[in-house]
């Protein structure tokens, strides 16, 4: 589901109008749905009642402390990335044994800190990392749980920039060589080999490769816990998001339900194609989505500043920038583009390009795009923009990061205001 409806014109997330939110804290502006983001995570949930299992939220989908607050409460687990995401969760209330740590570069400081706040597994991607994480633990003379990340060499059928299950792929250890993997790491001091874990990909938008991993997986997860006990088997995220409004009516429907829309996976034909190979396992199964929790949960409001009509083409140029949202820059990711106030009945839709003021010709978020009537002042919200997109927000051409906003009902509250000049230059020195 999601909570972004016109009501009386107005385009309102849950019970709040997002032009109100845009004159009072500025554009551009990310505003996130708590509703939506309750809903998908409780239907994940419940669609895996009578499993044990524990969803480990994707924290660098959307690492905002309100937001990892929210799913702390709901009691998710949280894959970690970086030393820097662990201590987000644990300023936002996260639970450090709920924690695994996944990615291919993890360093010394980022191993002890993980290692000292107790987290619940190191999903290691490499052998030269295990033995590096043997070697740390045994100095600080404790005992590291580990898994280890299994490239099940499948394809994902997604962006390549976001595939990450295939041989070619920096992830994991290959699926010939990872049983020799795991006898060499159960000979190595201070460490509990506690896990498997994979990852194929994002925003997989059929159930297939999914199905096609877990079965090919299975019968190691099996092996595993017989040699080696281990009790858990993390199946990755990647459960892919509608970015995209169905044309069926030739006419845009403003998303109207997006899950009824271009794609064919959803969370119960996710849930039921795997349940039967996973309960036979006896294993606690974890899932580690980022997206499809906080994906349609957001959206970045702008505002146009200026029109300019040229030969080729006629640009609407806003004032949000990829600095801001890069998903179209880096890999053709797709927002619909949607005006705040609605457009009349009748309206005449015109083709063009939505850019941003930065200087790179990368930087727009829709090109060619039927939209409708959009003048200079007029605000519209880039849907879909809740994961991938304030994370990646960046201060190219020193531009201030935009505020966000969190709906919870019929209020909102800023989940961290817009930055200043001044936190532009915030750590930087003139030698004397
Ligand atoms: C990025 C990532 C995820 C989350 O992917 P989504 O497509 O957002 O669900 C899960 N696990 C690992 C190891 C990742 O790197």
């Amino acid at each position: 589901m999601h909570s972004f409806h016109y009501r009386n014109g107005d385009l309102c997330c849950e019970g709040v109008a997002l032009q109100s939110l845009a004159d009072q804290y500025g554009s551009p502006l990310y505003v996130y749905s708590a509703a939506t983001i309750r809903d998908h995570f409780l239907r994940l949930d419940a669609s895996l009642s009578g499993l044990d299992h524990l969803i480990c939220y994707a924290t660098k989908a959307n690492s905002n402390l309100a937001i990892l607050n929210l799913l702390a409460k709901l009691g998710s687990g949280f894959d970690i990335v970086s030393a820097g995401e662990l201590y987000r969760v644990k300023q936002a209330g996260g639970d450090p044994g709920k924690c695994t740590f996944a990615g291919v570069g993890k360093t010394r400081p980022e191993i002890e800190f993980a290692l000292k706040e107790g987290i619940y597994c190191f999903n290691a991607e490499s052998e030269a990392e295990v033995r590096f994480i043997s070697n740390i633990a045994a100095d600080l003379g404790v005992t590291a749980p580990v898994a280890l990340r299994v490239n099940p060499n499948v394809d994902a059928h997604t962006h390549k920039y976001i595939s990450t299950g295939k041989s070619e792929n920096k992830f994991g250890i290959d699926f010939a060589l990872i049983r020799e993997a795991y006898q060499r790491a159960a000979s190595l001091p201070n460490l509990q080999i506690r896990g498997l874990q994979m990852h194929i990909g994002s925003q997989l938008t059929s159930v297939q490769p999914f199905l096609e991993a877990v079965e090919k997986v299975a019968p190691l997860a099996a092996d595993l816990k017989r040699d080696y006990g281990i009790e858990f088997w993390s199946i990755g995220g990647g459960i892919g998001i509608v970015y995209q409004q169905s044309l069926a009516s030739g006419r845009p429907d403003w998303w109207s339900a997006p899950e009824s829309g271009v794609s064919p996976l959803t969370i119960e034909s996710y849930a039921s194609s795997l349940l039967p190979t996973l309960r036979s396992l006896g294993l606690r199964i974890l899932l580690e989505p980022g997206r499809f929790l906080v994906g349609n949960a957001g959206v970045l409001i702008t505002r146009v500043v200026y029109e300019k009509r040229g030969t080729a083409k006629t640009f609407k140029i806003v004032d949000a920038g990829m600095n801001d949202l890069i998903r179209p820059a880096l890999y053709q990711g797709h927002h619909e583009v949607v005006p705040l106030r609605e457009p009349a009945p009748g309206a005449q839709f015109e083709t063009v390009d939505v850019v941003g003021p930065v200087c790179e010709s990368g930087d727009f978020f829709a090109q060619d795009r039927s939209v409708p009537p959009l003048a200079a002042g007029d605000c519209l919200a880039l849907m879909s923009s809740g994961a991938y997109g304030f994370v990646m927000a960046s201060n190219y051409n020193s531009r201030p990061l935009p505020a966000e906003v969190l709906v919870d009902g019929e209020s909102a509250h800023l989940v961290r205001r817009r930055q200043e000049f001044a936190d532009l230059i915030a750590g930087e020195l003139i030698p004397a």
